[in-house]
């Protein structure tokens, strides 16, 4: 062993003293183990700890309350209204709803030096008419949509209530938001509105509060694209009008070309990259020449060049197939529509970033295990652009999310709220 690792080994001895680690947990560095001790030395941060403790009752009556407001795909807004008022409640310097629906809150900082977003999705993937009425079984609440995400919803009123009842000032301007679109064929509207030249904020850092089991702290995204392939024909009679060009038969060539190219650039070895045909229609009856034959296609990769591979085979093989299909003798002709309708870009952010080496550390002070992972969440943004992003977890004990039955069970449910304070106020840095 030489003498560098030794003295390491050390550090590292002393930080599992100090703050309970052990040898498994990913490293902390000595900087950010320090960081955040300083910052939970402070009694401010002491305050605003407990205050987030006594008011558990408040962000839960908060979380039923927001949960009871359906905000499906773009749908929000009645619960962004309400949203907003509760930052009105809670006091910022100023709140607003931008142009996508996003709404914002800011808290400024004193040198203003840079601005740090704490971020919570207000859509859910439930239609407009879902029973979202909470129903309370000891300390497990049910309904749709309540873990993922308005749990991190209430948990961002709840950060901004500890840090104004301890009078905190941090360095840089805090602006909590509520962003739209982040499920589903939402696309992460929100947040790419945000990060686009449209934006009212420029934005330095970005955390989001999503989903996720305690300690989890995305740092990657899984970038995906969505088509819908749309092959179309003149139809008709399958006796009368045979010969007849025929959607169906243009678009069974263009999933066995499209599949067989995929599987072969799949099986490369590099990173992980998958496709997949979810959903095929059209036609009206056995005995008719369908006018149109779609598919809706989904791909994904974790690498943001295969991403843009896969995609091009994608796209090569439909055109190929409909060229193919229209000179093999048949009447007539299809044509292709390729409809583009999701864009997730993919990337991830290295783990010696400020901004994950201070998630890990608070994760581990709290004496939790950090993982770093993976998602597809509104950070993929960010991180695609190569600026300091993570998706943190709304505590708790989360269950059946994206289905009816989705509960939440308040177990230790102010931690959360606590570590994503002290990330918060890291990134911020606690004004002197
Ligand atoms: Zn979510």
């Amino acid at each position: 062993m030489n003498r560098k690792r030794s003295k390491l080994l050390v550090i590292i001895g002393f930080i599992n003293f100090f703050f309970g680690y052990t040898q498994d947990k990913p490293e902390v560095t000595k900087e950010y183990a320090n960081e955040i001790s300083t910052i939970i030395k402070s009694k401010a941060v002491q305050l605003a700890m407990n205050t987030i403790d006594s008011l558990d009752e408040q962000t839960i009556d908060n979380m039923v309350m927001l949960t009871e407001i359906p905000a499906p795909p773009f749908g929000e807004t009645k619960r962004a209204e309400k949203f907003k008022d509760l930052f009105i409640a809670s006091k910022v310097d100023s709140v607003w709803m931008d142009s996508e629906g996003n709404v914002l809150a800011l808290r400024k900082g004193e040198k203003r030096n840079k601005l740090v977003v704490l971020d919570a999705h207000m859509d859910t993937v439930f239609p407009q008419e879902t029973d979202v009425s909470v129903k309370k079984e000891g300390n497990t609440y049910t309904a749709p949509g309540i873990g993922d995400n308005t749990r991190g919803m209430a948990m961002l009123i709840a950060v901004l209530d500890g840090m104004n009842k301890a009078s905190i000032k941090t360095d840089a301007d805090i602006v909590f938001v509520g962003t739209v679109g982040e499920e589903g064929l939402g696309d992460l509207r929100g947040v790419k509105h945000l990060f686009s030249a449209n934006s009212d904020i420029k934005i330095d850092s970005w955390i989001s509060i999503d989903g996720g089991g305690v300690g989890r702290i995305i740092n990657g995204g899984l970038g995906s694209k969505r088509y819908k392939a749309v092959f179309k024909g003149k139809g008709g009679h399958s006796w009368g009008a045979f010969g007849l060009a025929n959607p169906h038969h243009a678009l069974g060539n263009a999933i066995t070309l499209f599949v067989e190219e995929a599987t072969k650039y799949t099986q490369i070895k590099g990173p992980k990259t998958s496709f997949n045909i979810g959903r095929i229609g059209g036609g009206t009856s056995v005995n008719s020449i369908p006018f149109e034959s779609w598919m809706e296609v989904d791909m994904r990769s974790l690498s943001p060049k295969r991403l843009l591979e896969i995609d091009s085979i994608f796209k090569r093989s439909m055109k190929n197939a409909e060229i193919k299909y229209n000179s093999s003798g048949v009447e007539n002709k299809v044509t292709l529509e390729i409809i583009p309708i999701g864009d997730r870009p993919s990337g991830t952010l290295d783990k010696n970033t400020p901004l994950v080496q201070r998630a890990i550390s608070v994760t581990s002070f709290f004496n939790i295990q950090p993982k770093l992972s993976t998602g597809s969440t509104n950070s993929n943004i960010p991180i695609a652009k190569n600026i300091p992003a993570i998706t943190i977890s709304r505590g708790g004990k989360g269950k059946g999310a994206h289905s009816l039955h989705e509960s939440w069970t308040n177990i230790n449910g102010t931690e959360s709220i606590k570590m994503a304070l002290l990330i918060t106020l890291a990134e911020a840095g606690l004004a002197q």
